[in-house]
This record gives structure tokens, C-alpha cells and sequence, in this order.
């Protein structure tokens, strides 16, 4: 099932290019007492909200999936974790040549480790992102996202993606510079998800997915995610080591090769094959209080 949020906070589900607005389904959800249970409630509760959604389906109201504005589709995550550059290079010499650097590239990512990225730093497809210091450059980062679907510490690798609710396609947006990651890629806007949640039953591999990135149609990032160097349930086993997750955490699996900046005006375009694709318009953010 793709699950979607948009416009002014509806659930849909999509079915080829219609959404039918399930947001009678979202009362499947238990009202929490203070303090709120750690993880995002739409996901902690996706079994419930699912069933509901089964019921809503046929008489679901239906609009035209270009006429929407899609949100983030995890509304709420705990936190939001990433991985840094994260595919093999690929080598023209000898095989076992690829294979050490391979060993090489895997213990450079393990020395680096994972980062936060601030959940206020979440935008839908629809919202866009609003570039800020335009003085410095801005680039996208095109990573396949892990929605996790159930509590887990210290997860094995082997029970890993049983613990994945399901996949989203994610923008890694960055500025450049020798600050922090958790601020450079913090910026409100930065860290974008779309254009739907996919159910894990519908990926049987996350290891086996085709991804493109272009900017104004011009190609910049195309990759395979059997190229991962810390694969998916390493990803989990590894983040889990560290921090307990919770139902809607995101781990950005880190990026291909390809990065590029992007300037106010740009139309991002990114896919993932088995979950769909977004367009990402790019702004100037305003610098306005409020
Ligand atoms: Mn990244």
C-alpha cells in the first residue's frame, strides 16, 4: 500500500495516478495522555489504520493525483537519522582490487558514523525546499529512506527489516562547509520525504532498487542500492546499537555519487523504482520573523 499525507493534512492511499482520502482512518488512532509515547503515531498504530483503511476504500472520496500537495508522509518522527556517502565507487581494475578498496570504503563510513538530522528540518514534495546562505553552495542528496515500524535496541541484522514499516525516497539537502552535519543539513526544508510511504510487503528487497535524480531534466544522480556499502539491515543493526527506534524514526541510507548544488528556481526530480517520484521546487527561503 502507498500511504500518503496532503493538503491540509489528509491520509490517502494511492492507486496509480488517484488518491482516495482515507482520514476517517486516522480515528483508529488512540488519543495519548502527556507525556506522548515516543515514535510517530500514524506509523505506532499503522496496523489499526490500515484495517480502517480497508474498510474506507470503496467509498473513499478520490482526487487526481497531480492535483495534490503531498506532505512528508510521516508526520512526527522521533528523530531522524543518516547515513554519510554510502555507495561503492566503481573500479575498473582488477576484482580483488575493488574488493579492498570495498573493505577500505566500508571502515571510512564505520570511522565517520551516523548523524541527527532536526526534525524541524522535514518537508513534504508540495512544500519544496527553501534554500538558505546562498552565498555557500547547496546540494541535493538523493538517498532511499527506512521508515522503522516497531521498537527495537540492539536489533540483529538478521530481524532487522522486520522491523521496517516501510520505504520513502528522501532529499538529503546540504550546505557545504566544515560546520557540524547536524547543522548544515538541519536548515528547515533539508531533509525532504516522498512522495509516499511504500508498506514494506511491497519491497521485498530494498537491496534491488533503481534510483535517479535530475535537476531542471538534466541527470545528476543514478544509482543502484545493491551498490550500498553498509547495506540497509547493517544500517538498522548498526543505528539500533546506539539508539533505540521507535515506530516513524527515518534513517536516510546516505547517497550515490552525483551530488550537485542547486540554485533558487531549480525543479528537483527524484525517483526511486517500486515507490514513485517526486518533484522538489527549490526556493530562497524568506528571512522574515515570526
Ligand atoms: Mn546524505
Amino acid at each position: 500500500m502507498k500511504i500518503c499525507r496532503f493538503n491540509d493534512n489528509r491520509l490517502g492511499v494511492v492507486e496509480a495516478d488517484r488518491v482516495l482520502d482515507v482520514t476517517e482512518a486516522l480515528k483508529a488512532i488512540p488519543a495519548p495522555s502527556y507525556p506522548w509515547p515516543p515514535g510517530d503515531a500514524l506509523v505506532t498504530h499503522l496496523l489499526q489504520v490500515s484495517a480502517r483503511i480497508g474498510a474506507l476504500r470503496d467509498t473513499a472520496a478520490s482526487h487526481a493525483l497531480a492535483e495534490v500537495s503531498l506532505l512528508s508522509p510521516v508526520g512526527n518522527p522521533g528523530k531522524i537519522i543518516a547515513a554519510p556517502v554510502n555507495y561503492r565507487k566503481h573500479l575498473d581494475e582488477a576484482r580483488e582490487q575493488a574488493e579492498i578498496h570495498f573493505h577500505q570504503q566500508v571502515a571510512q563510513i564505520e570511522n565517520v558514523g551516523l548523524f541527527l538530522k532536526a526534525g524541524s528540518s522535514l518537508a513534504g514534495p508540495a512544500e519544496g525546499v527553501a534554500l538558505q546562505h546562498l552565498d555557500r553552495r547547496n546540494d541535493h542528496e538523493l538517498e532511499l529512506v527506512v521508515v522503522i515500524g516497531k521498537v527495537g535496541r540492539n536489533i540483529d541484522r538478521a530481524q532487522s527489516l522486520g522491523h521496517v514499516a516501510g520505504y520513502a525516497v528522501g532529499l538529503d539537502m546540504t550546505v557545504r562547509g566544515p560546520q557540524e552535519r547536524s547543522m548544515r543539513k538541519s536548515i528547515d526544508t533539508y531533509s525532504v520525504l516522498g512522495p509516499w510511504l511504500v508498506t514494506a510487503d511491497e519491497i521485498p528487497d530494498p537491496g534491488a532498487l533503481h534510483m535517479t535524480l535530475t535537476v531542471n531534466g538534466q541527470p545528476r544522480q543514478e544509482a543502484h542500492t545493491r551498490d550500498l556499502l553498509v547495506d540497509i539491515p547493517r544500517l538498522i543493526e548498526w543505528a539500533s546499537s546506539y539508539y533505540t527506534l521507535y515506530p516513524g524514526d527515518l534513517i536516510y541510507t546516505g547517497t550515490p555519487q552525483g551530488v550537485g548544488p542547486v540554485q533558487p528556481g531549480d525543479l528537483i526530480e527524484a525517483g526511486i523504482d517500486g515507490i514513485g517520484r517526486m518533484k522538489v521546487g527549490v526556493s530562497a527561503a524568506q528571512r522574515k520573523a515570526s
